[in-house]
């Protein structure tokens, strides 16, 4: 089992997603890259992460480079922030770190963001490399070079457009990730056959019970095509100019409802939320059937994504909408489906049809 996918900038590859079922080739591939021995490594990752596999790549690659740290910070989205990158820019000045040292991020979307954003900015820019470790962050965050972090009350809200030189992910490591995360995951997943590909969609329906088994194959064949997909998107629009946009489909409200529930809800969570909404404005603007809609519905269902949530006030909810950063001028950038599988940009909807979306999912 081994995977490879190429990502280009249009014309020449800038990097490669590996899928692998262990760790065992990570040292090759630095190799690849022409890193040499004498190169120092900072592995960077997170207090639940580090227990479980901070040590086995830590040997992995001491056996070839002789200076590899470790640099481990706690767990979780308030983790974010300006003091966690502080602190990390601390650590690589005390041990020396020059421009041609590199950064590994070993970890979910935190850790991957904020090492990414780290490695944009100390020394003007210093290489680094994703291993990403949840099922979000190996099929979306990991690819497409979007890194940041939160300040005050906002998500993502400074960052850097900045490419790993790698990505490298060991599925196997999805054995140890909580349920309730996989879930998160497989709502960017199915978001993915929902906005690019049809078949996909119902090929996850198709492979239900072999997805929550974690079948290996099964795995690897999910994740390269939505890795594939990702990479077709942010390929053609690298600085979310356009098409890159439709991979927000179900996080304008999704993003908003997240924000409200002051992130105890889980991001995929609310991207399912997002999705029915979304999906729900489809249909009532006659692109999509009752019987598609239903459909999107039960597959969200089948991976245990909630439809519907009580306590959120739908107006706060389309306020909280408003204060997306990705709006333009007072106007929501809209993702909606014409079909399934095929996904556009939609400026017009009025704050009455936005309500509508919200309705339906949240119950005061
Ligand atoms: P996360 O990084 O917080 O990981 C979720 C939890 O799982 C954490 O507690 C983590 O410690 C734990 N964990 C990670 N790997 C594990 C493993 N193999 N076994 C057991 N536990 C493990 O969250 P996430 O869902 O991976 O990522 C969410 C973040 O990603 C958000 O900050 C979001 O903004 C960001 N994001 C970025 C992009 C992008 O394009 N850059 C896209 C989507 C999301
Ligand atoms: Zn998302």
């Amino acid at each position: 089992m081994s995977k490879s996918i190429p990502v280009t900038d249009g014309t020449n590859v800038i990097y490669t997603i590996e899928l692998k079922k262990d760790f065992g080739d990570l040292c090759k591939e630095l190799t690849r890259l022409k890193i040499s021995p004498d190169q120092k490594l900072c592995i960077v990752t997170d207090s639940n992460v580090a227990p479980l596999y901070a040590k086995e790549v830590q040997d992995q690659l001491s056996a070839v480079f002789s200076n590899v740290f470790l640099h481990i910070f706690p767990a979780g989205e308030a983790s974010k922030n300006t003091d966690t990158v502080g602190a990390l820019y601390q650590f690589l000045i005390e041990n020396h770190f020059d421009r041609r040292d590199i950064l590994l991020a070993l970890g979910g979307g935190v850790v991957g963001d904020l090492t990414g954003f780290t490695a944009a900015t100390y020394l003007r820019g210093i290489d680094f490399i994703q291993i990403p470790t949840t099922l979000l962050s190996q099929v979306d965050s990991s690819i497409g070079g979007k890194t940041g972090i939160d300040f005050m009350q906002y998500k993502n809200m400074v960052g850097a457009f900045y490419q790993p030189k790698l990505v490298y992910m060991n599925l196997s490591v999805l054995h140890s990730l909580p349920g309730k995360q996989i879930v998160s995951g497989m709502g960017e997943i199915i978001k993915h056959g929902l906005i690019k590909d049809a078949s996909y969609f119902e090929w996850l329906i198709a492979h239900e019970k072999e997805i929550w088994a974690l079948d290996p194959e099964i795995l690897e064949e999910m994740i390269y095509i939505s890795c594939n997909i990702k990479r077709d998107v942010v390929e053609r629009d690298p600085k979310e100019q356009g098409e890159r946009a439709l991979l927000n489909f179900g996080h304008t409200i999704g993003h908003a409802i997240e924000k409200l529930s002051d992130f105890t809800l889980y991001h995929g969570e609310c991207v399912g939320l997002g999705i029915v909404a979304a999906s729900y404005l489809s249909m009532q603007l006659g692109h999509i059937s009752a019987e598609d809609f239903a459909r999107i519905k039960n597959a969200l269902s089948l991976f245990e994504l909630p439809l519907q949530i009580d306590g959120f006030d739908a107006r706060e909810v389309l306020l909280a909408t408003k204060s997306d950063k990705k709006m333009v001028g007072n106007q929501v950038k809209f993702i909606l489906l014409k079909e399934i599988g095929n996904a556009y940009i939609y400026r017009e909807l009025s704050d009455e049809q936005i309500l509508d979306g919200i309705r339906y999912v949240c119950h005061e």
